[in-house]
């Protein structure tokens, strides 16, 4: 239980403003808020206005020293509570987040200007979800009994880790946090955080109603940029395990440091995924699908945005057609409007970013670059980081635009005339994060999904991360899974083997 008085408001609260202010200039440690040691904060930005909503406390080796101290010492005890117990807590967990779903919403969609109808409010009541399924987990944390001699016992269990460092991305953090959060407390481990300097809030009042149920020090958080914050959890010497979603260059970083330690890592480094459609498919629903597979409502902020689009000759003109006008009737405005589909990018960097692919695929020869959707006429969002959706045809397969991972609302169609080329292109690229197939030849389909460079292949639906399914890419894509049972067994325990001679 927590102790009072704290500087946020027990209840759930709508006024995301305030409850911002109020959380400015701590990080969540030991079951309490505390501003950072060096009394440093950095400004938390609403990507829709350009005001400052708050101040974050700006994490170094010092505060990571701090909440690894607490998390370790916290950590004997949580791997002797019963591991169903452990999960029924974390189960637990998830009900406080229900009674916050509207808060949590509010909050991500003014630090990271998500609308509220289509994303944040669906990410507030996943991370419940995620939590009640490796709630339940807790008892399939077995091992095995090994055949070695009849006369000695020799079996196998599944023991934690230690503390965990993750580090996590700002595209949907208070999810991907879960992902990591869920299984490593269910399997014993205890959780040092870093957030992502972008969207640092909301998590961390996700980590404050967590502890209203957990021991103090299971679950902290800090906030803090990579280098100063986010390397020194991954370094320090308590740390024995480091999960990671983010861009490749620094899993590769974290990879190589957690390499010095030899620890083990798990890495989430994103993808250029495709989405390959085949003329027999049915038509409207993989219209609609592009539009939910490019994460439009995201601004294409995420690892596995649709962003190559194959479609067959036949229908490509018309797909094309189809798709833009559907974009077009997409809404952008303000996030927190409920009539918004589409809100804004997540920082000036990345807006900048984005503009510069957009005017690169422009001054493409042969190139045409279509921006649907208006831009808001609100006065009040004239500040705002919005960037219209694009759709590009007559891009070349060594674009640019079609190999790197641009996480923003650009896609690149292209047509094929045959299964054998347009494998071949959808393999042609760094990634492998997922991919998708739409046509209603399931022979076809499932010969593809067979020999798709991906960790993830659906045919016709391309949802995002699901509870119980393994999610995770290979290639440049990274290392291990989440998301699943085996996901928990394989990264967040070891196993032990004990022999009992009984001669
Ligand atoms: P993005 O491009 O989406 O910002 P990054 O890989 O830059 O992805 O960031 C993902 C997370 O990794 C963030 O929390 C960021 O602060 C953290 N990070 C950045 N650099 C480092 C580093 N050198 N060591 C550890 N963490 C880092
Ligand atoms: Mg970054």
């Amino acid at each position: 239980m927590l102790d009072r008085p704290h500087p946020t408001p027990e209840a759930p609260t709508l006024d995301q403003a305030d409850l911002a202010k109020r959380m400015s200039g701590f990080h969540f440690i030991g079951g309490r808020y505390v501003p950072a040691k060096s009394g440093k904060t950095f400004a938390v930005v609403n990507p829709a206005t350009g005001e400052e909503v708050a101040r974050a406390a700006e994490g170094d080796a010092a505060d990571v020293d701090a909440a690894v101290q607490d998390a370790a010492r916290a950590q004997k005890e949580w791997a002797r509570m019963p591991a169903r117990k452990r999960g029924a807590l974390v189960h637990k967990c998830a009900a406080v987040i229900r009674e916050h779903v509207e808060e949590l919403a509010r909050l991500i969609a003014l630090e990271t200007g998500k609308a509220l109808r289509t994303e944040s409010r669906v990410e507030a009541n996943t991370v419940a979800d995620i939590l009640e399924f490796f709630g339940g987990l807790g008892s399939e944390l077995k091992g095995e009994s090994v055949p070695f001699d009849p006369k000695v016992l020799s079996v196998t269990i599944r023991e934690p880790l230690g503390v965990v460092g993750a580090i996590i991305p700002w595209n949907v953090p208070m999810l991907l946090m879960a992902l990591k959060v869920a299984p490593a407390l269910v399997a014993g481990n205890t959780v040092v955080v870093k957030s992502a300097e972008e969207a640092p809030l909301a998590v961390m009042r996700i980590c404050e109603l967590m502890n209203r149920v957990l021991p103090a020090g299971c679950f902290n958080i800090l906030s803090g940029f990579g280098p100063e914050c986010g390397a020194p959890l991954v370094e320090h010497p308590k740390v024995r395990k480091v999960t990671f979603t983010g861009s490749v260059p620094v899993g590769r970083i974290v990879a190589k440091a957690a390499g010095e330690k030899l620890i083990p890592v798990t890495l989430e480094l994103g993808g250029k995924s495709p989405m390959i459609v085949f003329a027999d498919c049915d038509f409207e629903k993989t219209v609609a699908g592009a539009l939910t597979s490019m994460r439009f409502t995201r601004q294409g902020q995420s690892c596995t945005a649709a962003s190559r689009i194959y479609v067959e000759r036949p229908i490509f003109d018309r797909f094309v057609e189809a798709m833009a006008t559907r974009v077009d009737a997409m809404v952008m405005g303000d996030p927190l409007d409920e009539k918004t589909d589409i809100g804004t990018i997540i920082s000036t960097d990345q807006f900048e970013k984005v503009r510069g692919f957009i005017e690169e695929g422009k001054a493409t020869a042969g190139a045409t670059g279509r921006a649907c959707s208006a831009m808001p006429k609100d006065q009040a969002l004239r500040k705002g980081l919005f960037i219209q959706p694009h759709i590009f045809t007559g891009l070349g397969q060594d674009s640019r635009l079609v190999q790197e991972e641009i996480f923003g609302p650009v896609t690149c169609i292209f047509p094929f005339d045959d299964a054998e080329e347009v494998l071949a292109e959808a393999n042609d690229s760094e990634y492998g994060l997922a991919a998708s197939l739409w046509t209603n030849n399931l022979k076809v389909g499932l010969d593809l999904a067979h020999r798709l460079e991906a960790g993830l292949v659906q045919i016709n639906q391309n949802l995002v991360v699901q509870a119980n399914l393994s999610y995770g890419g290979v290639k440049s894509s990274g290392l291990g899974k989440e998301a699943s049972l085996e996901a928990m067994l394989e990264h967040f325990t070891h196993k032990k083997t004990i022999m009992v001679n009984m001669a």
